[in-house]
């Protein structure tokens, strides 16, 4: 069996063309979302990623602005930025670009984040909310997982969903999101034993590791949903968790590294701060 390839890139596509149009209706309406992003330091990755979520933002007429604070900023500044932020009635979304200077405590400048600008979905609120199944921001990368598992057109109710790693900001939302779809999910990690038992059992596999072909045809059950989070540069390249031309002929849908997982994330940002803009301005759905 050859898998038909989910195409992140395509899917994004679709999605940020119909938020172009949302964005073009909100703003008959006097409603221009806005996106702000504290960017502290000079880290060369930071910075790309910043730009790369500027460049989207204005793609599909959403208004943003990157506050660039130098690497000695005080965690008192830094917090100051966000309250005039959490105050401001042109911004909806609010992001802090990670990593920040060892000085800061990360977790207490995300926490400052008001819940209702939260478009990262990474605030202890908006996790909980999450977990309970409330209505908050998704954070992106989960959200776009969810939303190429849809795509492959497959039921996800009451399948064996086994996600590999658990980190804060993709394994364990991603499990819970998978388990509010109704899958069984199994979370495995550095610790599981005897991984490949485990994966052989997935109807549905989503590997956030970040070690490139982890996942060989043999740990991959026949005609299971593989997506592939993970993204190492190897040689200049992306390459993925999954062993990807071997993986493909025995699975029944895969994502690619790149153009899988990568462009949803960014997307999923555009859609949560237009949903801001509109949530803010208590505009229906
Ligand atoms: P992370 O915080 O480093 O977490 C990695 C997870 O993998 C941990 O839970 C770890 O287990 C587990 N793990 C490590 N080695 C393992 C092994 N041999 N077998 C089973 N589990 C193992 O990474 P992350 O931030 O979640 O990111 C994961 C990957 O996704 C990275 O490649 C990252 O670049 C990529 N990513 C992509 C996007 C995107 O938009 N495309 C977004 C975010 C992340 P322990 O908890 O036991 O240590």
């Amino acid at each position: 069996m050859t898998a038909t390839i989910i195409k992140g890139k395509e899917v994004a596509a679709e999605l940020r063309a119909a938020l172009t149009e949302e964005v073009a209706q909100l703003k008959e309406q006097g409603i221009v979302p806005g996106l702000s992003v504290i960017l502290v330091g000079d880290n060369p990755a930071s910075h790309s990623y910043v730009k790369a979520k500027a460049k989207a933002c204005e793609q599909i007429g959403v208004v943003s602005e990157v506050l660039k604070r130098d690497v000695s900023i005080t965690q008192e500044e830094l917090l100051a930025d966000i309250q005039q932020l959490n105050e401001s009635p042109n911004v909806h979304g609010i992001l802090v670009q990670l990593p920040l200077p060892k000085h800061i405590d990360e977790k207490a400048v995300l926490n400052a984040i008001s819940p209702s600008k939260d478009v990262d979905g990474f605030h202890p609120v908006s996790v909980g909310n999450m977990v309970i199944g409330d209505e908050c921001y998704l954070p992106c990368t989960p959200h776009g997982i969810i939303e190429l598992i849809k795509r492959s057109g497959e039921e996800i109710s009451g399948k064996h969903a086994v996600v590999i790693g658990r980190s804060n900001i993709v394994g364990k939302p991603v499990s819970m999101l998978l388990l509010q779809e109704n899958a069984t999910v199994t979370i495995a990690h550095s610790r599981t034993k005897d991984l490949s038992a485990v994966t052989k059992q997935a109807d549905i596999l989503v590997s956030a590791v970040g070690q490139p072909r982890l996942i060989k045809a043999e740990d991959v059950k026949e005609g299971a949903i593989v997506i592939d989070v993970g993204n190492t540069m190897e040689e200049g390249k992306l390459v993925g968790d999954i062993d990807f031309e071997a993986v493909k002929e025995k699975a029944g849908y895969i994502t690619p590294v790149p153009g899988g997982v990568g462009p949803m994330t960014i997307t999923m940002l555009l859609k949560n701060t237009v949903d801001a803009a509109k949530t803010i301005h208590h505009v229906k759905a």
